[in-house]
C-alpha cells in the first residue's frame, strides 16, 4: 500500500524538513502551507527529485472549511491518506499573561488547537477501520513549552501546546482499537524562523546555554523522530511523547 502523508505547514521549519525526510523514505507528500507558496514550492520540488509524488495545497488549519478542501484535494490528487503530521503552528509576540487580549488567545488556541483537531477528525474519518478504512499514524507537534510554560513569552502559546498533549493522550486512547496510532513530539529550542514572530529571530541562541546539552536543535533532528513515529517500527507505540530538547 503506497504511503500518502499529510504534513500541515510542510513549507518551512520543521514541517518542510518532515517532509523532505519523508519523501526520502517513500510517501507521497502533500505540504500544506497556510501563505508562502514560493517556499512550499521549493519543498515539493525536493520531494519530487527523489521520485515520489508531493504537490502543495494552501489552506489554513484555523479554518474548518480549508480543513475539509484540504483532505478532499487530498483524496482526489494523491488518495488516501495514511499518515498526518499535525505540524503547523504559530507564536506571537513576546509578552506577559497580563498583557493578553481576547483576539491574541482566539488567533494562537485556533491555529494550535483546533487546526490540530481538525486535521485529526478528516483523518480518523479516512483512516478508522471502524469507517472501513486502512488504519494510520498521527503525529503531533507539541512543544516542550507544554510542561515548562514559557512565563514571561508566551504562556497563550505553552497552553495551546499542553491541549495538543491531551489531545494526543485522549485520541490515542479512542482509536486505539481503530488502526490508528496518535503519537507527539516535542521539540525545545529549534532553529527555524518561528522564533522571529515571537519579535526575537536570534532567541535560540540567546537561550541555548540554559539547554543541558548547550546548543538549539536542527529540524532534521525532530523531522527524524516524527518520521519514526509514522513509520511501522513504532508500531507499538501510541499515545506517547519524544522530547528533542537537549535534556531540557
Ligand atoms: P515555522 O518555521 O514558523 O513554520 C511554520 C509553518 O507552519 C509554515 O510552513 C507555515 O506556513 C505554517 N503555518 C502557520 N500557520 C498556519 C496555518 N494557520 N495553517 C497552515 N499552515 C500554517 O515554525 P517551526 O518552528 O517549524 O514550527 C513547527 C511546529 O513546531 C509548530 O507547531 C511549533 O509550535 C512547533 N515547535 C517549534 C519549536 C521551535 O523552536 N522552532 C519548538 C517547539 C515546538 P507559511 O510558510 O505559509 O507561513
Amino acid at each position: 500500500m503506497e504511503r500518502i502523508v499529510v504534513v500541515t505547514g510542510g513549507s518551512r521549519g520543521i514541517g518542510a524538513a518532515t517532509c523532505r525526510l519523508a519523501a526520502r523514505r517513500g510517501y507521497a507528500v502533500c505540504v500544506n502551507y497556510r501563505a508562502n507558496r514560493d517556499a512550499a514550492d521549493r519543498v515539493v520540488a525536493d520531494c519530487r527529485e527523489l521520485g515520489v509524488r508531493a504537490f502543495p495545497v494552501q489552506a489554513d488549519v484555523a479554518s474548518e472549511a480549508d480543513v475539509v478542501r484540504l483532505f478532499e484535494t487530498v483524496d482526489a490528487e494523491l488518495g488516501v491518506v495514511t499518515a498526518l503530521v499535525n505540524n503547523a503552528g504559530i507564536l506571537e509576540t513576546q509578552m506577559r499573561v497580563e498583557a493578553m487580549d481576547a483576539a491574541r488567545l482566539q488567533r494562537v488556541f485556533a491555529a494550535n488547537v483546533t487546526g490540530s483537531f481538525l486535521c485529526c477528525r478528516e483523518a480518523v474519518r479516512r483512516m478508522s477501520t471502524r469507517r472501513g478504512g486502512s488504519g494510520g499514524a498521527i503525529v503531533n507537534v507539541s512543544s516542550v513549552a507544554a510542561r515548562v510554560g514559557a512565563p514571561g513569552e508566551y504562556v497563550d502559546y505553552a497552553a495551546a501546546k499542553g491541549a495538543i498533549d491531551s489531545l494526543t493522550l485522549g485520541l490515542s486512547k479512542e482509536v486505539a482499537e481503530e488502526g490508528i496510532r496518535v503519537n507527539a513530539v516535542r521539540p525545545g529550542f529549534i532553529y527555524t524562523e518561528i522564533h522571529a514572530s515571537g519579535g526575537e529571530p536570534g532567541r535560540v541562541d540567546r537561550v541555548k546555554a540554559g539547554v543541558p546539552m548547550k546548543r538549539g536543535g536542527q529540524p532534521d533532528e525532530v523531522a527524524a523522530a516524527i518520521v519514526w513515529l509514522l513509520s511501522e517500527e513504532a508500531s507499538y507505540a501510541t499515545g506517547t511523547f519524544i522530547d528533542l530538547a537537549g535534556g531540557r
